[in-house]
């Protein structure tokens, strides 16, 4: 007999996660650092799929695994495999770095680095967990590896004064704005990490001060803090945040105070320019799963736009907390660990003119005559920082809002709501 589902638990479902494997997460930092192969240490089923996404973000760098089939899984054969594939590994060209990726399966998350040896040839090795049933999303595992890179590789050295790293993936438009701006304001040397330099891994314990854009490096902001090392929360995105940001890093640095008030108030204007001229109207909702969206929220927010409702892979911290508090102020509803049931629901009740969310989720919306387009394609190819990403973010989402009648359109053509 099956089992009958009531309409309040029907209303309540959560059976689509929105977030890629922390496998997934790991590699856009790890292939993406020079000098440093990946091992991965998992079954042959998460193969497949990570062995795609190292092709698709890092060209010309595989990941290299050992055989881990039923055969090697129970003949307790693993650590040997795995010290062997280190071996052939660290005798390919300018190998730094070994990372050993211990993903979900049972018979691999109990290595512990006692196991692994710290060097093979020139190439120091580290262990890293990342089971996704602790992680829960794929931006929290970048956060793991980098932390985990810190850990083991940075020493707490004398802090050089004036000097900042920046942590978060960035647009390459975005890191050189950042770099524009703390260069007026007088720091003399800036890091971004996660870096393609295992270089700047080992020196970061010696800035003076760290700004964490995004919200999930939880462990990395924690490693920091560890070597008494400030951190500045928040991104320079809209016209208020921007205007906040330097002024917190002008204090962290010690930075000529009236310099920094004045640049401030120069970023800010121009943000507010920008705002001015590409004002927003009706309502947005913004869905994504990379962990990036609050400030994008507070962006549209400042220019006028309705957000009933925005929603995120990763969990609430006290990363999260300003963000929360000013959103629960000016009426968005934000929801953390999201799943496709809670976008979908909240698509229903508020009937939005636009929708920038997850491709299953962006599907469904279009089936509902509602613009829609998928976050990542849209928000990681743009800049977002300052003045420039303003107006880029804004007049893309302004010619977006302006296309329901296309969408109308189409959806009659094609006949949507037959068809679902
Ligand atoms: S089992 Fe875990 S590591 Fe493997 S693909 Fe699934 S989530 Fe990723």
């Amino acid at each position: 007999m099956g089992m009958q589902v009531s309409g309040q638990q029907e209303s309540q479902k959560k059976l689509h996660p929105q977030t890629m494997c922390p496998g997934f997460g790991a590699m856009r930092i790890l292939t993406r650092m020079e000098d440093t192969r990946v091992c991965m240490v998992t079954d042959k089923g998460c193969m497949y799929g990570l062995t795609f996404v190292s092709q698709f973000y890092a060209a010309k760098k595989s990941v290299v695994s050992p055989e881990l089939m039923n055969k090697q899984l129970t003949a307790g054969s693993l650590i040997e495999n795995v010290r062997e594939t280190l071996e052939v590994i660290s005798q390919e060209k300018n190998v730094k770095l070994i990372a050993v990726l211990s993903l979900c399966i049972s018979e691999t998350i109990g290595i512990s680095e006692d196991m692994l040896p710290k060097k093979v040839g020139n190439a120091n090795v580290v262990l890293i967990r990342l089971p996704s049933y602790a992680i829960g999303s794929h931006p929290e595992a970048k956060d793991q590896v980098l932390a985990a890179l810190l850990k083991r590789f940075s020493s707490s050295v004398d802090k050089k004064p004036k000097t900042l790293a920046v942590v978060g993936e960035l647009f390459p438009l975005d890191a050189m704005a950042i770099g524009e701006v703390l260069q007026k304001l007088g720091v003399e040397s800036v890091m971004f990490l996660p870096s393609q330099q295992f270089e700047d891994i080992v020196e970061a314990g010696s800035v003076s001060a760290c700004a964490v854009l995004y919200p999930y490096y939880k462990q990395t902001a924690k490693w920091f803090e560890q070597k008494s090392i400030p951190v500045i929360t928040g991104a320079p995105v809209g016209a208020n945040a921007t205007y906040e940001w330097i002024k917190k890093i002008g204090g962290a640095l010690n930075l000529d105070s009236e310099h920094v008030e004045s640049e401030a108030q120069d970023q800010k204007l121009q943000v507010k320019a920008v705002i001015e001229k590409f004002p927003l109207q009706g309502k947005v909702i913004i869905a994504g799963y990379e962990g990036n969206e609050l400030p994008i929220v507070k962006l549209l927010l400042e220019a006028g736009a309705d957000v009933p409702y925005a929603s995120t892979s990763i969990e609430p911290s006290a990363l999260t907390k300003d963000d929360e508090t000013l959103f629960e102020m000016l009426g968005t509803s934000l929801q953390f660990r999201k799943h496709l049931e809670d976008d979908q629901r909240a698509i229903r009740k508020y009937m939005p003119d636009l929708v920038i969310g997850t491709t299953s989720l962006s599907d469904f919306v279009k089936s509902l005559a509602i613009p829609s387009v998928y976050y990542t394609n849209i928000i990681s190819t743009r800049p977002l920082f300052f003045s420039r990403g303003a107006q880029m973010m804004l007049m893309m989402i302004q010619s977006l809002s302006q296309k329901k009648e296309v969408y109308k359109r189409l959806s009659d053509f094609f006949d949507f709501d037959k068809k679902i």
